[in-house]
């Protein structure tokens, strides 16, 4: 399987044995939801999820998901409410429990940023309300044009409103904190607007670790994020096409474009993108996906995306282990079509910084396409070859053999990379040998099978592959 897997875990996904389904059902990285649960109970997962993928001998990653910042729906009377069609209620952005005299908000500022005539979304947009006055103090009150049911600490969508808020919440720094303590492998900041705003986190990582930092993803679900895309993907180190708040924040029937398009854009860079949210919605409450979900996960492979994300599926869903396995099976199925490989990265300009090693990856990519080679087999100090060469979309499988355990794990995360643990003190030729060793016990090649390996000769040119080897097995 190429194309890989983010699953989201949460109450359905507390216990080990779901977990370890998961896993072995085809997860490749673990997102932590920070809206949700306590860091005991993060603490509790990482070290179950980390154990677990020890004795399955995966490379798994973690990522940590900062909430941003957030408008959501405070505690609601008896977790539920109904709002009624064409009635008129009151919304407060003071602290209070939600009930049938007024709803609040948590975003203190909204009063003096709304104005009359914009839309509140709540829940996805499943709920929609109109603002029909404004008090500095007492706060809005807004029509229900969509009504039902609104329960506790459900999201706030204002795609009308200019909101002057924060990159990062006083919950997202603690978050934070937590997150570089336990070392995840990426951080995905939610609601990013500017390229600014991954600068600030950076900044923010900077003062508090001198340790390996987390890669950052940069979650695009505003329409000033699509709008400041090119400055965004030069800073983050990844992409998710947050398709949830996305869908509500600009006209629904742009998604397929703009996915596409990001898609498009991310994948030269060599930076992982993600699609997230609704893949398999379905399968919360089913064991098998829609006709319609099938299709979208196929077309996110054939879009070339890097990972699929599940979120309620896996996190909250009846169904966490079979939402992957169904994921798994549809991904292995539509890899076999051929046209999703050999996507063409742009040359590499004479006079660029790794102007030896791009186009030595782009030579062992297309010596990997004429041979019909079974794999490339990549010595890596700093995974920028095997992100790279991952990048072309080679039909040929990735391997990378490294001793650097957090680097195999964090790529993890990127479309087709397989990585190979392998202690040794300054890697030769010699061990060459070992690595295809290792791949034919794997079963990955057999005698007579192809493998161009791409190294750095002699070993200490980290980081910088000069050579390329095609040798039968
Ligand atoms: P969320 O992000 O699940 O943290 O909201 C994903 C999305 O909005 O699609
Ligand atoms: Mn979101």
């Amino acid at each position: 399987m190429r194309t890989k897997i983010v699953a989201t875990i949460g109450p359905a996904s507390e216990n080990e044995s779901v977990l370890r389904h998961m896993m072995i059902a085809g997860a490749d990285v673990f997102r932590f939801n920070f809206s949700h649960g306590e860091h005991d109970w993060h603490s509790m997962m990482i070290d179950k999820i980390r154990k677990i993928a020890e004795e399955e001998g995966k490379n798994i990653a973690l990522m940590g998901d900062l909430q941003g910042p957030k408008i959501r729906i405070g505690e609601v009377k008896n977790g539920e409410m109904f709002l009624n069609e064409g009635e008129e209620i009151n919304i407060s952005c003071q602290e209070k429990i939600s009930d049938e005299n007024g709803i609040y908000i948590n975003h203190t500022n909204l009063p003096s940023e709304a104005k009359i005539g914009e839309v509140i979304l709540i829940n996805d947009g499943k709920l929609k309300l109109r603002i029909t006055s404004i008090h500095p103090i007492d706060g809005l009150k807004a029509m229900v044009e969509i009504g039902g049911f609104l329960s506790s600490r459900k999201g706030v969508n204002l795609p009308d409103t200019c909101l002057n808020v924060k990159s990062m919440t006083d919950k997202d720094h603690r978050d934070l904190a937590f997150i570089l303590q336990h070392q995840f492998e990426w951080l995905a900041l939610s609601f990013v607007r500017t390229s600014q705003d991954i600068s600030e986190l950076r900044k923010a990582i900077a003062k508090t670790t001198k340790k390996q930092s987390p890669a950052i993803i940069a979650k695009i679900e505003k329409p000033e994020a699509v709008k400041n895309f090119d400055s965004i993907l030069r800073v983050c180190d990844g992409i998710m096409i947050a398709r949830g708040d996305l869908g509500v924040e600009v006209p629904f029937e742009l998604l397929p474009v703009i996915q596409k398009s990001i898609i498009h854009k991310t994948i030269p860079t060599a930076k992982p993108v993600i699609v997230a949210t609704q893949m398999l919605e379905g399968m919360m409450t089913n064991t098998t996906p829609s006709r319609a979900e099938i299709n979208d996960v196929a077309n996110s492979v054939m879009d070339g995306a890097d990972a699929l994300m599940l979120s309620g599926e896996t996190s909250s869903g009846k169904y966490p282990g079979e939402a992957v396995a169904a994921m798994e099976r549809i991904i292995l199925k539509t890899e076999e079509y051929k046209s999703i490989y050999h996507k063409s990265v742009t040359a590499h300009p004479s006079g660029s910084k790794r102007f030896i090693s791009d186009n030595i990856i782009s030579a062992a990519v297309d010596l990997s396409k004429s041979t019909a080679a079974k794999a490339i087999v990549i010595h890596t100090f700093s995974g920028y070859t095997a992100r790279m060469i991952a990048a072309h979309r080679p039909e040929s499988r990735i391997f990378i053999f490294s001793d650097n355990q957090k680097l195999l794990n964090r790529l993890n995360l990127q479309w087709g990379i397989e990585g190979c643990y392998f202690k040794h003190p300054g890697i030769t030729e010699e061990n060459f040998s070992d690595f295809e060793n290792i791949l034919t016990k794997h079963h990955v090649v057999s005698d007579g099978d192809l493998v161009v390996h791409v190294s750095s000769v002699p070993p200490t040119q980290k980081g910088k592959s000069n050579m390329i080897l095609l040798h039968k097995i």
